[in-house]
């Protein structure tokens, strides 16, 4: 993956996230020098598997699982220092070297619990299908100039204005929403000088380390969460997650420059996936939706969720392609297909007879299109210990050629299993 051409490479997803992303970043943090998570909050949650250890992560890059690896969290993310310091606690618990290898950009604005009050309290972000961990209301802050960053900690009386500032902001809709609930100054306050020290300890102008490492010949893996179809501007809005998702948002997010990013990786499950509410236009009748769903754990890794799952969609993955500039593909959970006697793949949208094959931007359109599908036969043997694409049996080849030339994009690796050595591609 990374050589003297390609030092900096983006990794996204190019569904509506849970693509397998943890697993593929991890097998791709080994050989980086550093991992940057870029945008998102504790609402990303990456399963890795190592030995018969699992870990999930929600803010830390799965970069911190291999020593050497400096893993920061870059601007564009907002952070949840309790969050955080549960996750390292876990990380050192469990036997991993955080010490000096973590870094949080000092611009990195924080989730408060004003803003967990707020998701809480408020039935549009129910009705959206929000985590209800803040992420969306400390976004809000965030560009509605009221949010606070790290390093506002370095300026305790400045603090505890920004704080009474965005509590108020944060009371006056908890009261518009009805709620009696209010929010708690001192204790947020409290709270915020117990993390001081800590936090602090690990703040730093993460965009300029990361360019200051490209500069010194590192390989850099910069890691998106959630999918493309999440992207506050590119995807199924308002079905999406408040940050840019895309590898636009890298760039912001990592504090680099765009043209210092070399390659943009796109993950895409074998069929569809999406968590919550809006279109999934390939999305299963209920009886193939289960079965789907049990075969591939379909589960949210943070809050337990079940998936709604659908076949591959081509219009979806190809729009991703164009979107973030995709350079390759990783198509993961092949495996889960193993057993079906049919599968298929959507190649555009019917919508009010005609016929589209360009993912549109009106929600309105895509409510009322029935996928246009290529049925292939399913190969209905394990594909759990292929390692190269040879390995494969013959159907499942013609699956993957058919993605290949439906979206514009290679496949540079296939992931078979949930284990680390069952990744097709990895030289
Ligand atoms: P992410 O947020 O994109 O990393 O996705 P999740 O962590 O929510 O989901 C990934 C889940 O799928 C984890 O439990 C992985 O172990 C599992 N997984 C990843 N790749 C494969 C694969 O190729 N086959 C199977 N069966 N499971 C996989």
């Amino acid at each position: 993956m990374f050589d003297s051409k390609r030092r900096v490479v983006v990794v996204v997803g190019a569904q509506w996230g849970d693509e397998g992303k943890g697993k593929l970043v991890d097998v791709l943090a080994e050989r980086a020098d550093w991992v940057v998570r870029y945008q998102g909050g504790a609402n990303a949650g990456h399963t890795v598997h190592i030995g018969d250890v699992s870990f999930v992560l929600h803010q830390i890059p799965s970069g911190i699982l291999h020593p050497g690896v400096r893993c920061a969290i870059g601007n564009g993310v907002v952070l949840d220092p309790e969050t955080l310091f549960t996750e390292i606690d876990e990380l050192v618990r469990d036997g991993v070297d955080v010490e000096g290898r973590l870094y949080v950009s000092d611009r990195a604005h924080l989730v408060l619990p004003c803003h967990k009050l707020v998701d809480a309290e408020s039935s549009a972000n129910k009705a959206i299908g929000t985590t209800g961990r803040g992420i969306g209301p400390a976004y809000e802050d965030k560009v509605g100039r009221r949010g606070i960053r790290v390093l506002d900690l370095r300026h305790p009386e400045k603090l505890r204005a920004l704080v009474e500032r965005g509590a108020e902001h944060a009371d006056a809709q908890l009261a518009r929403f009805g709620s009696t609930k209010r929010v708690d100054v001192p204790a947020t306050l409290e709270t915020l000088d117990r993390l001081r020290p800590r936090l602090l300890a690990l703040a730093e102008d993460v965009g300029r380390c990361v360019h200051r490492a490209r500069e010194a010949g590192a390989s850099v893996l910069l890691e998106g969460a959630q999918g493309s179809l999440l992207d506050v501007d590119h995807g199924t809005y308002p079905f999406v997650t408040s940050s840019s998702t895309t590898s636009g948002g890298a760039s912001t997010g990592a504090g680099i420059a765009p043209t210092a990013i070399d390659a943009v990786l796109g993950v895409v499950k074998a069929y569809t996936t999406r968590v919550g509410a809006g279109p999934l236009p390939t999305e299963f009748d209920e009886e193939l939706g289960e079965r789907v769903r049990r075969l591939g754990n379909e589960y949210g890794a943070t809050t337990g969720r079940p998936r709604r799952c659908g076949w591959f969609d081509g219009v979806v993955v190809r729009y991703a392609v164009r979107i973030n500039g995709l350079s390759g593909l990783a198509v993961t959970k092949l495996d889960v297909l193993d057993t079906l006697d049919r599968v298929a793949i959507c190649t555009g949208y019917a919508v009010d007879g005609e016929v589209h094959d360009e993912f549109p931007g009106d929600l309105d359109a895509l409510d009322r299109a029935t996928p246009r599908y290529e049925w292939f036969e399913g190969w209905r043997q394990s594909t759990a210990d292929a390692r190269r694409i040879e390995d494969l049996p013959a159907p499942a080849r013609r699956y993957l050629d058919r993605i290949e030339s439906l979206v514009n994009a290679p496949i540079d690796f296939v992931s078979v299993g949930t284990r680390r050595d069952q990744i097709i591609g990895l030289a």
